[in-house]
């Protein structure tokens, strides 16, 4: 009995020791390492993914619960309010539930195409009305919907789409021609993002604008567009009420354009032929019509901030952000209509907790000052982080980087660490040193063409200028066999991401995520003790904004 028990506690030192990974850090460095921890990731993940906090979204009662708890964890831990004398900073958004008052109706010379609402398209609007329609906009099929000078494109040249509705691919030219845009590293531009084209069309006056969803370009399937879209969206107020924005905005299923083309007597070939360069927009002889109603209300969101002062350079700092929204209620699957959001966020949410319980166990304060960012609204935009970077409480200039977590390892350790936009800052170096320590190792991101970069908070700081290092899980697990890794992250995609499915799971390996928020951590204890500021790397498209 007795051996056995030491034998059992020898093993777990023995584990222990494995796990401990950063071996040159100092010893006050590992007391503060080691208070990041999988129970810890645990119990905050399992409160905050709970059907209790309805998941998570802004304005509901999910928020509450959650500013509450976010709260008294923070001053648990023992930091400042980062707002002045607040852990909140207010961010003003209106909600717009859009119902369309009855089919998408497009009229051509020989017939009538009326496309369900879910089934065969989505539609939304950012405009804050009672109602807005479009009636007999004429159809223009804009290929990408792209103007970048920079790389000689432009799928409006002499067009005029004022009034028209506009019908574009979603992603970039080079995701079919590796000479095209960055065609050759499988990287996607910003051009490629919905959101992109959303905004291209309104500066471009039209009326409408549909997306053609494609499963490989757009690297999610309709159900995610459809479960996005049926639900109430939120947007940051805004002086005009959004009215420079087009009236509608949606999606159209890749079948829908078929009929679409085929009702318009366009071969949708023209698909193939938007893909090169030269390519001339072609109106479609068919008219689009649809009206939604609006309930719309303003209402105020917030982020919440906790700062851990510098020793010594207080006036720069490091941000740590993870937004802690998720779906909240929406359609129910099998039964379930809770979008519990247990890898995203509350897993980020737990990390940035863990972190900021390991800075404040340091035993020599950081020299710089630490600001830890739980941001709202994500899933509905970024919105809480566009609020942030447009209302920063601390200056840009003096923001030395932003290190973001969203959805955090679940499968156990890994002998690399992705880095989404690798390449794109000094802050990669950082990186490869801790992720070195731990005996690993950075990657680019596997499927740089769904333009992932663009697609969680740390896009926002970038584009104000500030580095930004988004890191996400490894793709080589040290446990298993080399599918283990991408099979768990593509089961994840496929089966919860998004989903009242995103649950927390007794069978995850919480090894990984804790040795991955070391490595975050690390990362900041370095840039804390410094007083150089990272920088973007030459050929980076955020290089000219700091
Ligand atoms: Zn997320």
């Amino acid at each position: 009995m007795k051996n056995l028990r030491n034998l059992l506690l020898f093993s777990t030192l023995a584990a222990a020791a494995c796990n401990s990974g950063n071996r040159q850090t100092s010893a006050e460095d590992s007391t503060a390492i080691k208070a990041i921890d999988s129970a810890a990731l645990a119990q905050d993940i399992s409160v905050l993914a709970s059907d209790e906090f309805q998941g998570r979204k802004p304005f509901t009662i999910g928020e509450d619960k959650t500013l509450e708890y976010l709260t008294k964890r923070f001053k648990e831990i023992g930091l400042q309010p980062g707002n002045d004398t607040s852990f909140l900073q207010e961010v003003p958004m209106v909600e717009i539930r859009s119902v369309p008052e009855g089919d998408l109706r497009i009229a051509g010379k020989t017939g009538e195409l009326k496309l369900t609402y879910l089934d065969q398209y989505v539609a939304g609007t950012k405009r804050v009305q009672d109602r807005v329609a479009i009636d007999k906009s004429e159809m223009v099929f804009a290929g990408f919907g792209i103007v970048a000078p920079e790389y000689n494109w432009n799928d409006y040249a002499n067009l005029d789409v004022k009034g028209k509705t506009v019908v574009v691919m979603v992603n970039d030219p080079g995701f079919y021609d590796s000479t095209l845009f960055k065609g050759k590293t499988r990287t996607m531009t910003y051009y490629g993002r919905w959101t992109y084209k959303f905004e291209e069309a309104a500066r471009q006056g039209a009326a409408g604008i549909l997306i053609i969803h494609d499963v490989l370009p757009a690297s999610y399937g309709w159900p995610v567009v459809r479960s996005g879209w049926s639900k109430p969206k939120l947007d940051l107020q805004t002086a005009d009420n959004n009215m420079s924005r087009a009236a509608i905005e949606g999606w159209l299923t890749q079948e829908s354009a078929k009929k679409l083309f085929q009702l318009a007597g366009v071969p949708d070939s023209v698909m193939d032929q938007a893909k090169h360069p030269g390519f001339k927009a072609v109106p479609l002889g068919v008219t689009a019509s649809l009206a939604l109603k609006n309930k719309t209300r303003k209402s105020v969101s917030h982020n919440v901030a906790a700062l851990l002062p510098g020793s010594e350079r207080k006036n720069e700092y490091i941000i740590y952000s993870a937004h802690w929204d998720h779906l909240g209620i929406g359609e129910a699957v099998r039964g379930d209509s809770i979008y519990n959001g247990a890898l995203d966020n509350a897993s980020g949410v737990a990390g940035l907790l863990q972190l900021a319980t390991a800075f404040s166990k340091l035993k020599e304060a950081p020299k710089r000052s630490i600001l830890f960012l739980a941001l709202t609204g994500e899933e509905q935009g970024l919105l809480g982080s566009e609020y942030y970077a447009a209302h920063p409480i601390f200056p840009v200039k003096s923001t030395v980087a932003d290190i973001n977590m969203d959805v955090l390892n679940f499968f156990g350790r890994t002998k690399d660490i992705t880095i989404i936009g690798k390449g794109q800052s000094d802050l990669d170096d950082y990186a490869a040193k801790a992720a070195e320590k731990q005996g690993r190792y950075l990657v680019p991101e596997a499927n740089p063409s769904g333009g992932w970069f663009f697609r969680s908070d740390h896009f926002n700081f970038a584009k104000v200028g500030i580095p930004a290092l988004y890191p996400g899980s490894g793709t080589k697990s040290l446990a298993h066999d080399s599918l283990w890794a991408p099979d768990h992250a593509a089961a994840y995609g496929r089966d919860h991401y998004h989903s009242p499915f995103d649950q927390m799971d007794p069978s995850w390996e919480l090894s990984g995520m804790v040795e991955d928020v070391r490595f975050l951590f690390d990362v900041g204890v370095t840039l804390s003790n410094e007083d150089k500021f990272p920088q973007w790397k030459e050929g980076s498209e955020f290089k000219s904004k700091r």
